[in-house]
């Protein structure tokens, strides 16, 4: 044989600084076992790395061409489609193609028992062997592996190979020839044994959803690409529009997938999905063990599974041909990954669905200002409206309190006679109340009375954070340690603690409301597996009054004994140096007040602030979605903001602060040039300087941003600098990550 193979290996080499593949030679040994998807170990430079085959040819590329070693396992890791999807995250985000390629297959990567294995069995019947052994008499090697295989059914290759003392090679030929049988044995777990399907009565549909569900529908059935942004009020019935539209997709032989922020993939929606499909549904999120999701993921890939339910990476599940993707609350920031790639599920959604002509849906009660803006007349999208609850339910009331006036009469505690008198209203009539609180642990401040020292985190330049297990703690990086008696710098010893986490609310909501059943959901309550269904089940049939919580209790419950949501501090979101805060207030705000008024009876909410005039805390007041994206647009025009710019942010961080200055400097005249020679006046460009954090997990942060309006330009020249740079910060033991799109600026 004169034609040898050759490969073209993405290396795995951690900081490796171009983004390209290496050719490898195909040993004889291997012919026939390497292919495209494969992860080889190869040697590069002086080390051995792995690498994945993302080509094949025959045509050599180089001069010198080494050899691949070997094979690091014999499944086939990835297709083409996956390869492009990574293709397309590297680029977009710039990051190198082999970290985009790790995370598109990371479940696949993990090595748990519960991979499928591949067995082996004779296709030779024992009976036929004396005739075999003659054919064979000049293929000793050929003829061991029959042996071993008919004596030990059942062994996967590399077992085989090795108790007949034959090569891979070997027994593949075997396998390619027929002689020898492939089966893959699937152990597959099924992670939510409980859920079967039911044939529950289906509910009709209310007009406002049929309505919705034929315009998609509609679509799905032509198979070309488009979007919806369905924006729907909370309670108004999305969940069964979802379900429908995959009815439909389904019937097409296409595939679904859903996507869900990690904190609203509550038991309830995972039974809704199980109840209508059954094993169709494959879960991802991630608290499943490494086996479950590998499961799960092979039963996408095998084609067992249409219908993928799922938190942000399940947008990377490997379905080959998704018809319909839904993005359930779309405008949540926890769809933007905080690490390479930096990937925001929307926008790989809308690369997917555009590529496969599927049809992509944005629901959400409360749209981003980005996805509204192309729904809007003229836009790009489509939109549906479902501005009514199901069942004729009203939105529930809400009542502002302003807490200046609270002290202005005397009252300085976290509550407000308003809410108290609430409360105890509902105690009293068996209703139950959510209490919304942004902050976790006790008291959120601790300074020394004498000399006003701030106790800080030793990593993060954070203030520490008081629990009441007598420990102060940094909710950055978890830093821990116990309170002091007396102030670690002049010694003093009234050390004060101020502020109001969620432990303090709890423990003041039971001195004021004796008898209460109160339940706390927040990080520190659900850290263990299951703990969040435990309180969510609990408080859902009836066995506490008053859950009190975080972001948790805000999203997606759907608890119809709930007639009271109270929201302690509006303001907290409000003041964040982000220019998305009015947007995440308003959000936070209409998604708590969603909580209420599910059930029969109707629901009311308390939003305590010191800023009751701000448009944004107003016009959730008043459920007026319009209202504030007219105010918040204007802002944004104003001041040349995304939806008006597209926006890239650099972020260099490390333990020498004069070095991490130093660099961001560097970075900055670099980065200008490149901007100059693009296109200088039309790309802003501010920086460098500390970020927000400017100190986090002991290392020192600084940043420089860049937004345009002409997006095109601003990712030409960021585009250039990441290649002459790949990536890398000007310095030892300096890190630097470019966030394209950033949706939080910490
Ligand atoms: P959203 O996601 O828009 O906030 P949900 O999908 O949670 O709203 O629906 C709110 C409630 O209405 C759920 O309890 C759901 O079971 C119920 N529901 C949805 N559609 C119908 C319908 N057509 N008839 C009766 N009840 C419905
Ligand atoms: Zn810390």
């Amino acid at each position: 044989m004169n034609n040898h193979l050759y490969a073209d290996v993405l290396v795995e080499v951690p900081g490796l600084q171009t983004d390209r593949t290496y050719q490898y030679r195909v040993p004889q040994k291997l012919a026939g076992s390497v292919q495209f998807g494969n992860r080889v170990k190869v040697s590069f430079g002086k080390q051995r790395v792995t690498g994945f085959v993302v080509g094949l040819s025959e045509q050599k590329t180089v001069a010198r061409v080494k050899e691949i070693i070997g094979l690091v396992d014999e499944s086939l890791l990835f297709r083409e489609d996956q390869l492009a999807l990574a293709k397309w995250l590297a680029d977009y985000y710039l990051c190198s193609t082999v970290k985009a390629l790790q995370s598109v297959i990371a479940p696949a990567l993990k090595k748990t028992s519960a991979r499928p294995v591949v067995r082996l069995y004779s296709n030779v019947e024992p009976g036929q062997l004396p005739e075999v052994q003659k054919q064979m008499a000049r293929s000793p090697k050929r003829l061991a592996a029959l042996e071993a295989a008919l004596r030990h059914p059942g062994l996967n290759k590399r077992e085989l190979a090795a108790l007949a003392g034959v090569s891979l090679y070997v027994v593949n030929q075997l396998c390619t020839g027929g002689i020898l049988r492939v089966e893959a044995d699937l152990p597959v777990r099924d992670p939510y044994p409980q859920y079967k399907i039911t044939d529950q009565a289906r509910v009709r549909l209310t007009g406002e959803q049929s309505l919705a569900v034929q315009d998609i529908a509609a679509a799905v059935h032509q198979g070309g690409h488009r979007v919806f942004m369905l924006h729907g009020v909370t309670g108004s019935g999305k969940t069964e529009v979802y379900l429908r539209c995959i009815e439909q997709v389904l019937r097409a032989g296409r595939q679904a997938v859903t996507l869900v922020p990690e904190i609203s993939l509550t038991p309830q929606m995972v039974r809704l999905y199980k109840a209508r499909f059954g094993r169709d549904v494959a879960v991802l999120h991630s608290r499943m063990s490494d086996g479950e999701r590998c499961d799960e993921w092979s039963r996408i890939e095998n084609g067992s599974a249409p219908v993928v339910l799922g938190v942000r990476s399940a947008i990377l599940a490997p379905v080959s041909d998704p018809g319909l993707i839904i993005i359930d609350e779309e405008h949540e920031p926890s769809y933007k990954q905080d690490e390479a790639p930096r990937y925001h599920a929307r926008a790989v959604a809308l690369f997917r669905a555009r590529k496969s002509r599927g049809v992509l849906v944005l629901g959400s009660a409360t749209p981003s200002l980005e996805s509204y803006c192309r729904a809007l007349p003229g836009g790009a999208y489509n939109l549906i409206n479902m501005p009514n609850r199901i069942n004729g339910k009203g939105m529930p009331s809400v009542q502002l309190v302003d807490m200046r006036r609270e002290v202005q009469s005397g009252n300085s505690g976290i509550f407000s006679l308003t809410l108290l008198q609430k409360l105890r209203e509902k105690l009293h009539n068996n209703e139950q109340t959510i209490i919304f609180l942004n902050r976790r642990g006790f008291k959120t401040l601790v300074v020394c009375r004498e000399c006003g020292l701030v106790l800080k985190c030793p990593r993060c330049d954070i203030s520490l954070t008081y629990h009441t297990d007598g420990r102060l703690r940094c909710h950055y990086c978890n830093y821990r340690v116990q309170a002091p008696k007396r102030c670690p710098d002049c010694g003093g010893s009234q050390v004060g603690y101020f502020g109001t986490g969620t432990q303090r609310v709890e423990m003041e909501l039971a001195a004021a409301l004796p008898g209460a059943r109160i339940l706390r959901m927040d990080a520190d309550t659900t850290a263990r597996k299951g703990s969040h269904e435990q309180i969510l089940g609990l408080f859902g049939n009836g066995g506490a009054d008053i859950l009190v919580g975080t972001q948790m209790v805000a999203k997606g419950l759907d608890l119809p004994g709930v007639t009271l949501v109270g929201v302690v501090n509006a303001d907290s979101t409000l003041h964040m140096p982000d220019f998305r805060a009015g947007e995440r207030t308003f959000q936070l705000l209409a998604q708590v007040a969603g909580r209420t008024g599910r059930g029969d009876k109707p629901g009311e909410v308390l939003i305590q602030t010191h800023t009751p005039e701000h448009y944004a805390v107003r016009a959730a007041s008043r459920h007026n979605y319009q209202a504030f994206f007219q105010s918040e647009i204007a802002v944004r025009k104003e001041m040349g903001y995304p939806p008006f710019a597209k926006m890239v942010r650099l972020l260099v961080y490390g333990k020498d602060d004069t070095a991490v200055q130093e660099a961001a400097e560097k970075i900055y005249t670099r980065l200008n040039g490149f901007v100059q020679e693009q296109d200088g006046g039309k790309i802003m460009i501010v920086g460098p300087a500390p970020a927000p954090l400017p100190r986090l997990k002991e290392d020192y942060r600084w940043h420089i941003i860049l937004w345009s309006a002409d997006y095109r330009q601003l990712r030409l020249a960021v585009k250039r600098f990441w290649l002459a740079t790949g990536g890398a910060a000007p310095g030892k033991a300096l890190k630097m990550s470019i966030d394209v799109d950033p949706m939080y600026i910490t």
